[in-house]
């Protein structure tokens, strides 16, 4: 046995949301190892502070809306053009639109959908169509443990979750014979600007639905995302990894 190989420096990685929470730590670990990395994020002001935090990184930071399938084609492209041929594709992007079924609007369900199911179908479809020809690639999209079990007062988030499982086991069924793996995280709660909203009530409960007691930061899924990025992983396609402190199976 060898030390872990590197990720390759040679090609790029696209990260949806890849400027706040998850995303962003995504985006520094790979930034960190000296990966390029082209970042869609629809937060201007935190892609700026991206851009400002990594002087002279080969980083691409792009205002893109990831519900806009022709802006993520051209900004997939430019990335491949610009920094480096794509090795891989990780959508963060995600939004909560919280409520239980007989309160949420048609607007509620229709724009969770939008930003977390088709936003990730967008992505993924664009980098393969660049990847197909590389001779291999990867594709990490988070899902999360309530598309897996439901979420109270969540019937878009966890459709849309459920949804990204169903995407990524089909893009695993045909990608396969690019060399592309596809696989999904699905985290419990994390601590990152998205669930700050819902202040420490939410968080504490959590804490006692995990058999480890502890909270998960922004970083722990990173580290979960580039072990699914790397080399080592050639082997594990369609697959949903729970990185949630056991949360899901409860303490
Ligand atoms: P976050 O801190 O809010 O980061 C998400 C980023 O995506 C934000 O910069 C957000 O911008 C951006 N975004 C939202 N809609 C977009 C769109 N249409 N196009 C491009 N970018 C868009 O959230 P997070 O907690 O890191 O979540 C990242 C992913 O993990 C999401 O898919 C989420 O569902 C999933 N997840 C999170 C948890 C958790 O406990 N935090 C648990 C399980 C799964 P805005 O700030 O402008 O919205």
């Amino acid at each position: 046995m060898s030390a872990p190989t590197p990720l390759p420096t040679d090609r790029s990685i696209v990260v949806t949301g890849g400027a706040s929470g998850i995303g962003l730590a995504v985006t520094t670990l790979l930034l960190s190892e000296g990966v390029p990395v082209a970042v869609l994020d629809r937060d201007a002001s935190a892609l700026a502070r991206l851009r400002d935090a990594h002087p002279g990184a080969r980083l691409l930071a792009q205002e893109v809306s990831v519900t806009d399938a022709a802006a993520v084609d051209r900004a997939v492209e430019r990335a491949a053009k610009e920094l480096a041929p794509l090795w891989g594709v990780v959508t963060c992007a995600g939004i909560v639109r919280d409520r239980t079924i007989l309160k949420m609007t048609e607007e509620d369900w229709r724009a969770v959908l939008d930003v977390n199911l088709s936003g990730t179908f967008f992505a993924l479809r664009a980098g393969a169509l660049r990847m197909k020809e590389l001779g291999g690639g990867r594709m990490v999209a988070i899902a999360s443990i309530v598309g897996l079990r439901g979420g109270f007062g969540q019937a878009n988030y966890a459709a849309s979750k459920a949804g990204v499982v169903a995407v990524v086991e089909t893009a695993a069924r045909e990608f396969g014979k690019h060399g592309i793996t596809v696989n999904a995280i699905a985290p419990g709660f994390v601590r990152t600007p998205m669930t700050a909203k819902y202040g420490e009530t939410l968080e504490e409960a959590c804490k006692a639905e995990s058999p480890l007691g502890t909270v998960c930061e922004p970083e722990d899924i990173a580290r979960s995302v580039r072990y699914l990025l790397s080399p080592e992983a050639g082997h594990i396609t369609g697959v949903v990894l729970r990185v949630d402190g056991g949360q899901a199976i409860g303490a």
